[in-house]
Parts: structure tokens; sequence; C-alpha cells
């Protein structure tokens, strides 16, 4: 453990999905919540002794709600599920019967496996394309963006019942209308899964998916900062008309039916106990979202994505669609000629995380030659705009030194690692990026100066 905290303290943190929770967070985490236990809901449990439990439940759904925006009357919340990957498929269960056809945005291009993605060979890898059944749609292949005409033609031939939006890898906003409009053309409900943008779209900035979408599910550990964990959001109460169109024309019934059929699949379905240190710190994490603080720091996020995205672009890199409109760049490392993944190898030598990506070639086909690169983590720790200028500096470095090493010993993987181990190039980069790394603070940590909320 202490070896790890060194890491995250030395390292620069670049995977997009990761964030640094504070100490009121990593403290209830460590409480004694985790003793007792609490199937059901608030008011209807299994045990006794839930009194404080359910004060607990009911208030991180309070803040959840308010931290979003949203009005009781018209949303609910369920805080229980262990992961979004859970919550996701809470979702299905709740709503579709085994076979039923959901239809999100393809891995490849930068959806979620838990949308249900399985191999072009026809592996199934998502419990979502194991029990029900799924077909994506896709990003242009020159443009990188979200192929809206394909999607539309797509929907209508495959009829799904569940429309997703969201995903993992997705540097640019949602048209959140547009898949609203399909959604009613095709008869299906709409879901986002908003995991890595929700601290973006809490701190309103970037567009909301609670406007258009009639569920919607989230991580709450990516740029929320919160607990390890996941979150689904419902629309209960009166259907309502808007945008000219109805928000679901999927029941006949004037009501929403989602609250008790996704609380029945997060328990008893899929579920057991509910992790209460988990919500407890979610309560936490919370009230800072609804903060101007916070706010704050999500636009320091943007700003410094911005940043990075331009030194980049400045010294001649590209990046798919030539930029981004959140938390996260992709980086197509081709003109390097090097691969996602020797390019992760070389930066976790030079202690710099970050994850390789698919990227679409001129031809439409996949090859693993980016990475994705996100600014969530290091902006908790105090990094501005100049201090990514900085790290642009260190990855292009890597980069130079990840294409000699291709040079010297070639590209098979086993070369190359045996060349990275003995790189004095890298020693010194590493160097530069621990010395650099320490000088911010690590939030929750004794080795931290970091002013705590
Ligand atoms: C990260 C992510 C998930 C998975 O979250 P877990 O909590 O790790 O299961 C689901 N959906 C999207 C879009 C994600 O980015």
């Amino acid at each position: 453990m202490e070896k790890e905290k060194c890491r995250q303290v030395k390292g620069i943190e670049l995977v997009a999905s990761e964030n640094y929770v504070c100490r009121a967070v990593l403290d209830a985490l460590g409480s004694h919540l985790t003793n007792k236990y609490s199937e059901g809901m608030p008011g209807a449990r299994y045990y006794g002794g839930n009194q404080y439990i359910d004060q607990i439940e009911r208030l991180c759904w309070e803040r959840a709600l308010a931290a979003f925006n949203l009005d009781p009357e018209s949303w609910g919340v369920n805080v229980q599920p262990y992961s979004c990957t859970s919550a996701n498929f809470a979702v299905y269960t709740g709503l579709l019967l085994p076979s039923d056809r959901i239809m999100g945005l393809d891995s490849p291009s930068g959806g979620h496996v838990s949308h249900g993605f399985y191999t072009p060979s026809g592996k199934k890898i998502s419990g979502a394309s194991i029990f029900f059944e799924s077909l994506s749609y896709k990003v242009n292949p020159h443009t990188g963006y979200i192929d809206y005409e394909k999607l539309e033609e797509r929907a209508m031939d495959f009829h799904p019942k569940i429309l997703i939006c969201g995903g993992s890898s997705y540097p640019r906003e949602w048209d959140y209308a547009r898949f609203r409009q399909i959604a009613d053309k095709c008869g299906a409900v709409l879901m986002c899964d908003m995991a890595h943008i929700s601290g973006l779209v809490a701190a309103k900035e970037c567009s909301s998916p609670f406007e258009y979408c009639d569920i919607v599910t989230s991580t709450t550990h990516k740029s929320l900062r919160g607990p390890r964990g996941g979150i689904i959001f419902f629309r209960k109460g009166k259907k309502m008309r808007k945008h000219g169109f109805s928000v679901c024309q999927t029941d006949e019934s004037e009501q929403y039916d989602f609250e008790d059929r996704i609380n029945f699949a997060v328990f008893p379905s899929l579920q057991g106990g509910p992790h209460n240190n988990h919500i407890a710190a979610l309560a936490i994490a919370l009230k800072q979202v609804a903060t101007s603080e916070y706010k704050a720091y999500i636009q320091q996020v943007k700003k410094n994505a911005q940043a990075l995205a331009s030194a980049l672009m400045r010294r001649k890199c590209r990046l798919v669609t030539g930029g981004t409109d959140n938390h996260l760049i992709l980086w197509d490392l081709r003109t390097f000629g090097l691969t996602g993944k020797s390019f992760e190898k070389v930066c976790e030598a030079c202690h710099i995380s970050l994850n390789k990506t698919p990227i679409f070639g001129e031809n439409g086909a996949i090859c693993p030659g980016g990475v994705r690169i996100g600014t969530p983590a290091m902006t908790t720790r105090g990094c501005l705009e100049g201090d990514f200028e900085t790290i642009a500096e260190f990855l292009l470095r890597a980069a130079h030194i990840a294409s000699t090493l291709q040079k010297e010993h070639g590209k098979y993987q086993k070369e190359f690692l045996k060349g990275l181990q003995h790189s004095r190039d890298i020693a010194e980069l590493r160097n530069h990026v621990e010395t650099f790394s320490s000088q911010f603070a690590m939030p929750g940590s004794d080795l931290g100066l970091f002013n705590e909320l």
C-alpha cells in the first residue's frame, strides 16, 4: 500500500477515468459503516438497526438530485450499484426480457463494453450481449464524430428497446436532442451513461443528458471525484411531453414505471446488501460537487484539456476530431509510426500513466494506434495550463524515445521491452517527471499539503 501511494504521488496520472478523492471520502470508505447489513431501501429494510443508515442513504439521494439540479417530483435515484457496469446491467434487467435489443456506441468507437460489446468474430464480451441482443453504432472513421445518419438507419432496422448514448473515449459533445429524436422514431427508451462526464454535467460545463433522456447512469469516481461505484437516475411521476414529442412512447400508460423496475433489479435481482461506507462517501462527494470550488475545478479540467490539446497540435501531433470539448483527448500516434501499446509502455517506464485506444484508419479499419489522455486527476493535484504545457513536452519526449527504441530494437514487444529497460533517456525523463509531480500536493495523503474542502 505504501508503494502504491508513492507511485501515485510521484507519477503523472493521465488516465482519463481516474481521479483523487479527498480525506473525508477516504475516511468514510474506511469507516464502521462497512459493518452493517441493510438490504432493501430506506424505510423498507430486511434487517433491524438501520435507522441511521436510512438517514445516510436518504441524504445521499437528496444530494445526488441537488448536484444535478433535478426535481425530486420527476426524477428518482438509486445509489446502491457497486459499479457503473452493474448499474447499466440493472437498467437492462429491469426494463428488458432476455434477448430484447439494445444499441450503444461500439467499443472501438469509444463506447463502453457494458453497452453490449461483442467482437467482430462474434465473441460476446459484455454480459449485456450474452443475455440480451445488441447492435452497435459507430463514429465516422474520417471525422471521429458519431455518425448520426448511420445510427438512425441502423436503429430503424434493429428497433432496440433501449438506445444508449455516452461513452468512455469520446472527446466531443453528445447531441442528445438528435438521440431523442431517433429513440422516439424507433420507440426506444433513451439512456445516457455519463460515466466520464458526470462531473462536467453537474458543473454545467457541457450539455445535460437529463433534458432529453429517460434514464441516466454514471460512475461516481471519475470526473465526479467520489468513491468508486455506480448510480442510476430515472424519470418518475407523470410522463412529460417535451420538445414536441413524447419523452417515452414504449408504454401506453401516463406514468413512468422505471422506479420499481430499476430498484428491484439492483436489489434483490443483481445485488445484495448495499455498501454503506461507499454511500456515505458518495454523499460527501456530492455535497462538494454542488460548491463553486467544484465548478472552478471542472472549468480548470476543461482549460487544461484545451491547453494540452493545443500544445500537442502546435507540435504537429494529430488528435482525433482535431481537439476536444471535454476532459480528454485521443492522440493518433501513427504519425510517429507508433502503436498505442508501445507508447503506453514507454510512458509507464517514465512514470506517466495513460492508456492505449483504438483509432480508425483512412480505410475504416481499426488499429490500436492511439492513446487516451485525460486531465481530471492532475487538475485535482493543482496543475494549471502551464503545467500541461510541460506535460505535453514530456509526452512528446516519450514519443521520440519510443520511436528511437523501435528503430533500434524493432517492433517486437519482447525486444522493445528489453531495450526500454536499459534506456538512459527513459531514466532521465522519469527523473524529470518525478521531480515535476512531487511539487504537487496529493489530496487525502499525509505526504501532501492539499488544502481540502
Ligand atoms: C468507466 C465506465 C463504465 C464502468 O464503470 P465501472 O464502475 O468500472 O463498472 C461504464 N460506462 C462508461 C461509459 C464508462 O466510461
